[in-house]
């Protein structure tokens, strides 16, 4: 394979689990002919960039570098690009390729892809031959295919992390019909939980968030829960038993999936977004009674992303954010291992010139 010619780009990286993220340069490809270049203006931070930086699912590659929620401005197109032109606002989520071929790309599932999706980070780069590098950086090449289209009434910061935070809840909401008469819990209040909580209520069902943070409960109101239980009380968590069709678990840490279990009605769904670093024990009682379930949901493919795209436009939906320059992001991680984001980070990547 010949390396492609390439042009050095600012970003932020980390060097091993354990050392603090700091200023680099890096390699992006010049644009091939299905390429489109990509000048990043804001990139929200997902717990998964912190999970990944400390290598928390065991398969980092160092140099690394995080950020899948990207938004940016189109600077140069391929001579086959037909989606996009110079000056467009686009965005880039979790995935930039996949095999195109299989049955689940075919099917608009890249996510799924049989021979693995290529991550925004972590991923393998087909053209380079070394691990792809994320939206902490001043620019991204991205085949057009794999590039989304914002909606223009949309704030560019407050909309990078729908292609993230966004898209993983609107996903297994939507697969699974949420809506008006159902009663669906959200768990964990974070970047991931308060976006499930606004499309849960958009769709139009009877929205539970539950919580650690007794702090929480007011924004979980107006967010648009019509209630909030405080995980850690017992008595509240006993008066929602058995009443639930859909709950989704956006928690990034050890929690006790039982306790969750244990809140759906008959055939009700439990649904893990959330990725843990250590495996979560669930007991079968609370699975065989009332024949629950319990799955699992990894973002989406890039059709239902543009339709969740396209939803927000119209409905005027956006994270609430924290905009932070780039130096701040390791006291920014920091603050969501304590649970203390309202509710999503975002990088202004303007600070990284
Ligand atoms: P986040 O902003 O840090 O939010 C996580 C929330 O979980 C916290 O705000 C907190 O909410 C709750 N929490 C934290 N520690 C807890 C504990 N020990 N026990 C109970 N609750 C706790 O994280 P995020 O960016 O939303 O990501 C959440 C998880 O989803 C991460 O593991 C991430 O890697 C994963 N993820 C998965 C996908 C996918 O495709 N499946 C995509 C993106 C992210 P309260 O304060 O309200 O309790
Ligand atoms: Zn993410
Ligand atoms: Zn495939």
């Amino acid at each position: 394979m010949t390396k492609p010619i390439c042009y050095s780009t600012k970003a932020f990286s980390t060097a091993s689990a354990t050392s603090p993220l700091g200023a680099t340069n890096i390699e992006r490809r010049n644009p091939t002919a299905s390429d489109v270049q990509i000048k990043i203006l804001y990139c929200g931070v997902c717990h998964s960039d912190l999970h990944f930086a400390r290598n928390e699912w065991g398969f980092t590659q160092y140099p690394a570098v995080p950020g899948h929620e990207i938004v940016g401005r189109v600077t140069a197109v391929g001579s086959g690009v037909t989606k996009f032109k110079v000056g467009d606002t686009v965005g880039v989520g979790c995935l930039v390729d996949s095999c195109r071929t299989c049955p689940n790309c075919r099917a608009g599932f890249e996510q799924f892809c049989d021979s693995g999706m290529v991550g925004t980070y972590g991923g393998m780069d087909k053209h380079l031959g070394t691990p792809t590098l994320g939206g902490y950086s001043q620019s991204i090449v991205v085949t057009e295919d794999f590039v989304l289209r914002m909606p223009a009434n949309l704030d560019p910061a407050a909309a990078a992390p729908l292609l993230c935070a966004g898209i993983t809840t609107y996903s297994p909401l939507r697969h699974w019909k949420v809506g008006p008469g159902q009663k669906v819990g959200i768990v964990g209040l974070g970047g991931l939980g308060h976006m499930g909580v606004k499309f849960a209520k958009a769709f139009g069902a009877h929205v539970v968030l539950f919580t650690t943070s007794p702090g929480k409960i007011a924004d979980g109101k107006r967010l648009g829960a019509h209630e909030v239980v405080v995980s850690t009380d017992e008595a509240q968590m006993q008066a929602q038993a058995g009443s639930f069709d859909f709950i989704l678990d956006a928690v990034s840490a050890s929690h006790d999936l039982n306790a969750y279990l244990n809140l759906l009605k008959r055939d009700g769904n439990l649904v893990l977004v959330g990725a843990p670093e250590k495996p979560l024990p669930v007991a079968a009682f609370p699975l065989l009674m009332r024949r629950r379930s319990l799955s699992g949901s990894l973002i989406g493919g890039l059709p239902e992303t543009q339709e969740m795209l396209d939803f927000c436009g119209t409905h005027n939906i956006t994270s609430d954010i924290e905009m932070i320059r780039m130096d701040q992001i390791n006291g920014a991680y920091e603050r969501m291992l304590k649970s203390d984001v309202k509710y999503r980070f975002v990088i202004d990547m303007a600070s990284l010139a």
